[in-house]
Formats: C-alpha cells, sequence, structure tokens
C-alpha cells in the first residue's frame, strides 16, 4: 500500500514540478526584450567604433532574416545573428580550425575578435562577433559610403547592399528596432471583397502562376502600406500596370499591383509605415503603359521573401486575414 502511494505521490509531484523547471529552462524572450538587448550592443559598439548603431542593426537584421530563411543557417539563438564559417572566424590557413586566441586569428587573417574583453574570441559570443565585423568595417570608413564599400566586399551582391542600406534608412528615421507593426491594405471602412486564390491561374497580374491575392475594390479606393519599409519599386510593368514593392525590415517584398495612380510625392527610396497611402484601387496593366479597364478594379497583392541568394513567392491570404483582424481591434479602441 505505502509503496502504491509513495508512486501516486511522485507521479503526482513530476506533474506539478516538470512544467515549472522546463519553463525556467527555456525561458524565451519577448521581441522586445531581444531587441532591447540588441540596441544595447549596438549602442555600445557605436561609442567604441563611430560606426552608427542603425548600420550595425541593419546588417545584423539582414542576418537574423536570413536565419529565418535559409535552412543551412539556425534560427536565430541569441541577441545577435551576424554569421561567420568556423574557418572565416579563426582564419583559412589556421591549423586550429576553433581557434580562440585573437592574436593567432590576426595572424592567419580571420575575422575573429575578443568584444567582450574576457581574453577570448569566441564564434558563439554576441559582442564578438559584433566587434568582428564592427573591426572589419573600420577597415574601410564609418562614413556611408565607405560603408557601402564594406558591404560589397563582405557580400558581393549589389541587391544585399541596397537592402541593407534601406534597413539602415528606416532605423535612422525611427530610432527604434520595434517595427513589426502592419496593416491591411485598404481602409476597413470601404467596400471590399477577396478569397484565396493561390496558384489559380486565373488571376490577375501574378508572374507564372497566380502569385499572390487579388482584393475587388472600387475604382480610387485608397491603398496603403501594410508594413514599416522602403519604397524599392515604383512605376509600369506590362502586366501589373501601375505597381509599388515595398521592402520591409524582415526583408519581405511587398508587391501592390494595377494601382489607378500613386500618392502625391511617393517615391523610390522613400520610407513608409503601415497605413501610409501610396494609391488608388484600379484597373492597369496588360498593355503598354496607361493602359486600363481590362478586368475588373482591384489590388493585386503580392508577398516575396530574400534568402540572399535568390527571392520567391509565397502566399499573402493568412497574413491579409490577420492584419484584417487586427486593424479591426485596433478600430474598436479607437471608438
Ligand atoms: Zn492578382
Amino acid at each position: 500500500m505505502l509503496k502504491k502511494h509513495f508512486v501516486l505521490f511522485l507521479v503526482i509531484t513530476s506533474f506539478l514540478f516538470i512544467p515549472t523547471i522546463v519553463k525556467g529552462e527555456s525561458k524565451t524572450l519577448s521581441d522586445e526584450e531581444v531587441n532591447e538587448q540588441r540596441m544595447a550592443l549596438f549602442k555600445k559598439t557605436e561609442a567604441v567604433t563611430n560606426i552608427p548603431w542603425y548600420y550595425l542593426a541593419a546588417v545584423d537584421q539582414y542576418e537574423r532574416s536570413l536565419r529565418f530563411a535559409r535552412k543551412d543557417r539556425e534560427k536565430p539563438t541569441s541577441a545577435i545573428s551576424l554569421y561567420f564559417e568556423q574557418d572565416q572566424w579563426a582564419g583559412k590557413l589556421n591549423p586550429n580550425p576553433e581557434d580562440t586566441n585573437a592574436k593567432t586569428i590576426a595572424l592567419y587573417d580571420g575575422f575573429g575578435k575578443d568584444g567582450n574583453g574576457d581574453g577570448k574570441a569566441d564564434l558563439t559570443d554576441d559582442e564578438d562577433r559584433l566587434a568582428a565585423f564592427a573591426d572589419f568595417v573600420l577597415g574601410f570608413g564609418v562614413d556611408k559610403d565607405h560603408f557601402k564599400l564594406a558591404l560589397w566586399d563582405y557580400y558581393k551582391r549589389d541587391k544585399t547592399v541596397g537592402i541593407i542600406m534601406g534597413k539602415a534608412n528606416i532605423y535612422k528615421k525611427y530610432g527604434t528596432l520595434q517595427l513589426n507593426d502592419k496593416s491591411f491594405p485598404l481602409p476597413l471602412g470601404y467596400n471590399y471583397s477577396y478569397k484565396n486564390t493561390w496558384g489559380d491561374a486565373r488571376g490577375w497580374g501574378g508572374r507564372r502562376i497566380h502569385e499572390g491575392t487579388d482584393i475587388f475594390a472600387n475604382y480610387g479606393v485608397p491603398v496603403r502600406a501594410t508594413s514599416y519599409g522602403i519604397v524599392e519599386m515604383k512605376g509600369w510593368n506590362r502586366f501589373g500596370g501601375w505597381r509599388v514593392g515595398i521592402r520591409d525590415i524582415n526583408n519581405t517584398y511587398h508587391y501592390f499591383a494595377h494601382l489607378s495612380g500613386f500618392a502625391k510625392g511617393l517615391e523610390i527610396g522613400q520610407v513608409v509605415e503601415p497605413g501610409m497611402m501610396i494609391g488608388g484601387v484600379g484597373s492597369t496593366g496588360y498593355g503598354p503603359p496607361g493602359t486600363s479597364g481590362k478586368f475588373p478594379p482591384h489590388l493585386h497583392y503580392g508577398m516575396y521573401k530574400d534568402n540572399g541568394i535568390t527571392e520567391w513567392s509565397f502566399d499573402p491570404f493568412p497574413h491579409l486575414k490577420s492584419w484584417e483582424r487586427s486593424d479591426r481591434v485596433k478600430r474598436k479602441k479607437n471608438r
């Protein structure tokens, strides 16, 4: 009897304790907490190197987005996402690829640096990796033109340099890393309708199959930016008509097609925020510039992900649904 009770006791207590232990071990930080840690590290590095914090933030944010988009990278496990291969860190010819001695690493021309002053150049340490990248930038210079040269030398890809400089402009303007707010592209007060047409062969404005969601509404209904981002594309496309492309802080490209026209003053390179008007619903496209009326007016909305090598489209429908829901909640709160 006693034994049975004891076993029962163990079973009950294990249910009581295990969840709290597990919680303690895997306490995941909120986005805000991670961003506070990141900002503190960027500001600290700026104080030492004079490299503006928003340049460091832009590179790290780019690397962070790659970790989510690429299968050959680990998801972010700490505040800083800057990435170095082991042999890049220690130096290609270093006989010890796991070297943590900053002096021998420098001898073999490796990236590794001791940023936190613990006497080790540790590839897994946030401050050490940040110091390593900062030191690489210092080899070029801290002003905009030299920073761009450093990026070009590091990534060897024009598109990546452009994307990172765009992120730097966004961070500089808002002074925070917390820029994940989103909006539905049309104001909720207007009549509109949409359904999931992902992969449908009969949509309008996609590239091959229908790469996006068509939101039907009347001519001239305002079309708004859905995220914080940079206007990367603006102008005529044979199929998309008057269209705008906006790249957000997470390296996702948002494509708005068949617009009736653009918001006054909208320019390529401009920083936008969720809810900012960029144009109106129209039916432009499928012909030379200005062609309109070949199909009912609607906004074609597409989303594309860049992983540093290539770009692919994904289904915007679930995102549109979630932004629509959160806009509805915001609208109720403001009443
Ligand atoms: Zn479409």
